[in-house]
């Protein structure tokens, strides 16, 4: 198989289609971007890749950041972290708060936003300088130091992040979060407003794929029992209330963001990113989903 000729074509298909859905305007400064962009970057554990369209753009990854915050949890605290918040699809919207009153505050999954504010509070707690740590921890990972938070997505964020604001004060009211709930928050929200391109994606979250799971540099970011259980969580969790369908379709672990990216891996073959800012009712990229079911299907490149 020829795999560039394979993403050109499905790629051209894709983008001589209808563009439906709608960009995520709920937070302000996400409504100036183009919703025509579209990017894929396919990378290989062999080191194979190949970039399409909008590839080497930057995009906001918003809920991406999440897996990588979980790495980060979990290496530092280990299975204590599920003590806290849960491996269970949640079923609900991905900034849902129904489930935690008669949950008690433990959020279902580290990728709804309740979860990652519970990682983002264990976070807080434990590094000197949360801001710059986790960048340069997420640096380190891509083996780029071209990686920033957008000032701009955070603040525009913050300014409306009422309902995010909320989940974490309620959180809180369960003795669940430790820090100020204001720190938190200002975490949480750069966290999200971290920029990537495709290529940038593709080359962090190799780890999950890579034989030994890896870094393109050779680093081991967690042991492979974490890593494999990172996968699970991003496979029944990762696309908020329609991960059984992209299970369904695409057969893959992944996770999605309300910038439009999805960032899927099939361990030990590939890492793949698509970007296209228009979101399906769901929250998840319109003709990311698409491209991917597509893709894994005419490659039987899935892991079912
Ligand atoms: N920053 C976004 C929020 O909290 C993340 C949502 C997402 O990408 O799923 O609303």
């Amino acid at each position: 198989m020829n795999c560039k000729e394979v993403l050109e074509r499905i790629y051209k298909e894709i983008a001589s289609k209808e563009n439906k859905g709608a960009i995520a305007t709920y937070i302000p400064e996400l409504a100036k971007v183009n919703p025509d962009n579209f990017g894929v970057c396919f990378l290989s554990v062999n080191n194979e890749e190949h970039g399409v369209g909008d590839w080497q753009t930057k995009f906001s990854i918003q809920s991406i950041s999440k897996v990588l915050a979980l790495s980060f949890a979990y290496k530092t605290f280990g299975d204590e972290i599920w003590e806290r918040v849960g491996v269970e699809p949640s079923g609900t919207p991905f900034n849902s708060l129904v489930q935690l009153e008669s949950d008690n505050g433990i959020p279902r999954n580290p990728f709804m936003n309740s979860g990652a504010m519970v990682i983002s509070d264990m976070l807080v707690s434990h590094l000197e300088n949360p801001k710059e740590d986790f960048l340069n921890y997420v640096r380190e990972i891509c083996g780029s130091d071209q990686i920033q938070y957008s000032e701009a997505v955070a603040k525009s964020e913050a300014s409306v992040g009422y309902r995010n604001k909320a989940l974490c004060n309620f959180i809180k009211s369960f003795g669940n979060i430790e820090n100020d709930p204001n720190e938190v928050l200002d975490f949480y929200f750069h966290k999200c407003a971290i920029e990537m391109s495709c290529q940038e994606l593709s080359k962090t979250f190799l780890f999950l794929a890579n034989h030994d799971f890896r870094t393109t540099k050779g680093k081991k970011v967690l042991s492979t029992s974490k890593s494999k259980r990172i996968n699970a969580i991003m496979q029944t969790c990762g696309f908020y209330d329609e991960s059984g369908e992209f299970s369904f379709k695409v057969g893959l672990p992944g996770k999605s963001g309300v910038g439009g990216g999805i960032v899927a891996v099939y361990p030990g073959k590939y890492c793949i990113t698509v970007w296209s800012p228009k979101l399906n009712e769901k929250g998840n990229s319109y003709r990311g989903m698409q491209f991917l079911e597509t893709f894994t299907t005419e490659t039987e490149l899935s892991i079912f």
